[in-house]
């Protein structure tokens, strides 16, 4: 159930989602995370096992029904990548020069450490650069001997089970569907999630033969593609066509590409799918330094601040949530630097981009049209919010790819919206019931923001809606409304 009594209370415009392990499972934590502001909560299922999975996803359905608060889960699947296999000790530390070798076939062997699944010494060659845990330790390939790999450590550090390898510049040829891949979709199939996101995509085939398997159940599942390849970034306009959002996670982008080139490849990824009207989400190492820190560096508070300004829908935390020692205090720091910056965003400008874009690819879009006239007008006269009457959230999604500076209201019958709407950015969705006629709407709408103290008698509202009513997705009517 929506909380209608939250009223825009704990309401930033940017979404924040936070990923749960270790340090935030509990229903305590959770609870916490979301008075704080979490709006959607993730699951790496590359981390831990499926029982705990279970608990975490049942602890959040708790939490969230304890504080009547929806929180929708994403979980992440591991995608086509390659990891270290499981060591004998927990981890050991490699020192610059010294030669390690790797084993990459199927038998694993407790003398060399393992690679799997096997396939890298196909993908790479001599002299490749292997880089372990988003770039900790970096090492290069010295002979390849059919499976074995010989290399010599250029920058030494911790390396551990099950962290990720890459070669920089040889994308992974493994199928979509790695054994653990396909484990993973298997639980978010049998499980109550609502998003789902797709490391590692390559292209839209991945995405399609993902998009299979959840038709072939009947789930109406979210996908969320995470742009962390060279490749991903090629494609970058058929991937956001393909998804309902992107994310831009940079831990990987960071190693794929030259980490020097993450902050323009990330101003690209936002401004493309801002144009596109798709969600995107700023994810990886946002307040790093908080998993150990109850203060952030001045650095990433910038960098917050400046995820937000160029259009970000969400920002993420990882380490910070999952195995960090300020859980909450990094999402109310994280809050706290969203909503500044969110009072200095240059609407116009991000309203013009998304514009631009839809008069260059088609002209008589009223939908579009409606949209972008009501964030304008809201914004002329002043306006207290915009309510957003929609059913399956597309009408408030399409007002907020406009950016209003003034938040977007959705009232929705199905709770489904709710979820759908939980990653964009500047909008607050409230249960509605089922309104059959346009009076009774535009009534409703009054009541509502008076009930819930929105706004005061002698303001104005502006009220978007599809008519005939019931129909999905089409957005034709702008209606002001001073409040009597
Ligand atoms: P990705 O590239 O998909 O972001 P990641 O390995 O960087 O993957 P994150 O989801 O960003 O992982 O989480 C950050 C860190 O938190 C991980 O490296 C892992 O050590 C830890 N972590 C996350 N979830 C769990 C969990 N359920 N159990 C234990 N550790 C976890
Ligand atoms: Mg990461
Ligand atoms: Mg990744």
């Amino acid at each position: 159930m929506v909380d209608n009594k939250s009223k825009l209370k704990n309401f930033s415009k940017t979404r924040i989602i936070c990923t749960i392990g270790p340090s935030s499972y509990d229903i305590q934590t959770l609870k916490q995370l979301i008075e704080a502001g979490m709006t959607v909560a993730r699951i790496n299922l590359s981390h831990g096992d499926s029982s705990e999975h279970k608990l975490i996803i049942n602890n959040i359905r708790n939490a969230s029904k304890e504080l009547n608060r929806p929180i929708p889960i994403l979980a992440d699947l591991p995608g086509p990548k390659y990891r270290v296999g499981d060591l004998e000790t927990d981890h050991f530390i490699c020192k610059n020069n010294q030669t390690i070798f790797f084993d990459c076939s199927d038998n694993l062997n407790k003398e060399i450490i393992n690679i799997w699944p096997s396939g890298l010494h196909k993908d790479i060659k001599k002299g490749a650069t292997l880089l372990i845990d988003d770039g900790a330790v970096e090492l290069d390939v010295i002979t390849i001997d059919k499976t074995l790999i010989e290399t010599k450590v250029k920058l030494g550090g911790k390396i551990s089970s099950n962290k990720a390898v890459v070669a920089r510049g040889f994308p992974s040829m493994l199928e979509y569907f790695t054994a653990e891949t396909t484990k993973a979709l298997d639980f978010v199939l049998s499980n109550d999630i609502d998003f789902v996101g797709l490391s590692y995509i390559r292209n839209i085939d991945d995405i399609k033969k993902v998009k299979r398997k959840i038709e072939a159940k009947n789930r109406s599942i979210k996908i969320i593609s995470k742009i962390e390849l060279k490749t991903a970034v090629d494609n970058l306009k058929s991937i956001i066509d393909e998804s309902d959002a992107v994310m831009v996670a940079r831990g990987d982008l960071g190693v794929h590409l030259p980490i020097s080139e993450i902050p323009s490849t990330q101003k690209f990824i936002i401004k493309i799918a801002n144009s596109m009207g798709k969600e995107v989400i700023t994810a990886t190492q946002m307040l790093e330094s908080m998993t150990e820190n109850p203060q952030p560096t001045r650095a990433e508070v910038t960098d917050v601040h400046n995820a937000v300004i160029d259009g970000s829908d969400a920002i993420m935390l990882s380490g910070e949530t999952s195995i960090g020692k300020f859980p909450v205090r990094s999402v109310e720091f994280m809050k706290e630097i969203a909503e500044i910056a969110e009072k200095n965003i240059n609407n116009k400008n991000l309203r013009k981009l998304r514009f631009d874009h839809v008069t260059a690819s088609n002209a008589q879009n009223i939908d579009e049209f409606i949209a972008h006239g009501a964030a304008d007008i809201a914004e002329q006269l002043n306006a207290k919010l915009i309510v957003a009457f929609t059913e399956s959230g597309s009408t408030a999604a399409r007002v907020a790819s406009y950016k209003p500076s003034k938040p977007v209201i959705a009232l929705s019958p199905d709770p489904k919206a709710h979820v759908s709407l939980s990653l964009r950015w500047g909008v607050h969705t409230i249960e509605a019931k089922n309104l059959s006629n346009i009076e009774e709407m535009f009534q409703f709408a009054e009541d509502m923001v008076l009930n819930e103290k929105l706004a005061k008698k002698g303001e104005t509202i502006i009220v978007v809606a599809g008519l005939p009513i019931g129909f999905k997705g089409n957005t034709n009517l702008i209606r002001v409304i001073t409040i009597k």
